[in-house]
């Protein structure tokens, strides 16, 4: 990949620490969303899927992104316009917008060492080759299924080979092990979300960080719980069940849980200090649409 530097501006907009600061402010953002509204649809030519030119964080250099109309929503101004967190992928590395936002905070925003121990809850991905480019010092893992035992690795997976297994609620890992731990769109398939955050913060050394993507939902003060697990190990639905693509299976995975703000009581809660939804949005790296988030913690 090449090692090259953005003279572009940062896609780093804000970062909220809490609901109330976010709702502080969004009046005055008000009037800003509307500008960043009009540059959508100003991009949005044609119904096919098209490319764009953008700065991609994971491959340091300009490379053509696809926007393609996957998930396609209306935005509040009426214009339907493409799920912009998952498209706008790279041609060279493959990874999605909000996906590059993550690798654009642990490199631009963080400036983590490339000597960083880091773990990334997944293996399988195009987004595992990348961290793997970038650091030196990688393990990744997947759930592949209750027949498996924890840190087992296995030969071949599906055609992927040395797959590491592990549960995010109850690691395989010593503690204080690691300066990141990474997990993207993960967190929500997972009934025990608090667990998992408290196993990330074991396993991180003091001052690591967490650094995750999920579903936000920035209207909601609180997390809506959609389904549960019984002590019979059965799910309890408690809204219509809601699946997302999975990796490792072609079933899909159940969502749990729609996080709210109260994600940032849960991350201190778990023993992490500035738990922060970092805001970004910047058409000439591919983040279009409206403004999203990547959250980040540190091992308290
Ligand atoms: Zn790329």
């Amino acid at each position: 990949m090449a090692s090259g530097k953005s003279q572009l501006p940062s896609i780093w907009l804000a970062e909220f620490t809490s609901k109330a600061e976010f709702d502080a402010k969004a009046s005055e953002l008000g009037a800003q969303l509307e500008v960043m509204a009009a540059i959508d649809d100003r991009m949005l030519m044609s119904r096919h899927p098209f490319d764009i030119k953008a700065w991609c964080a994971a491959c340091k250099s300009v490379t053509d992104m696809r926007i393609t109309w996957h998930y396609c929503g209306s935005n509040p101004t009426g214009s339907v316009h493409p799920a912009w967190t998952e498209t706008c992928a790279c041609s060279q590395c493959g990874l999605n917008s909000r996906m590059r936002a993550l690798i654009d905070l642990l490199v631009s925003k963080l400036n983590v060492s490339q000597t960083a121990h880091v773990y990334i809850a997944e293996q399988t991905t195009v987004s595992f080759k990348v961290v793997q480019n970038l650091f030196e010092n990688v393990i990744g893992s997947e759930y592949l299924g209750p027949g498996y035992k924890l840190g087992e690795v296995v030969a071949d997976f599906n055609g992927h080979v040395n797959v590491r297994h592990e549960d995010l609620s109850r690691l395989s890992f010593a503690d204080s092990v690691f300066d990141i731990v990474l997990s993207q769109d993960v967190f929500e398939h997972i009934p025990e979300y608090l667990n998992t955050f408290s196993e990330s913060a074991r396993i991180l050394k003091r001052g690591g960080s967490l650094v995750f993507t999920v579903p936000f939902f920035y209207d909601q003060a609180e997390t809506r719980i959609r389904a549960t697990v019984d002590a019979q190990g059965s799910v309890q639905h408690i809204l219509p069940p809601e699946f997302h693509g999975n990796p490792v299976s072609n079933e899909g995975s159940l969502c749990f849980q729609n996080f709210g703000w109260d994600i940032l009581d849960a991350l201190r809660n778990a023993g992490f200090k500035q738990p922060t939804a970092n805001m970004y949005w910047g058409p000439w790296a591919g983040h279009i649409g409206f403004p999203f988030f990547v959250m980040s913690a540190h091992r308290a």
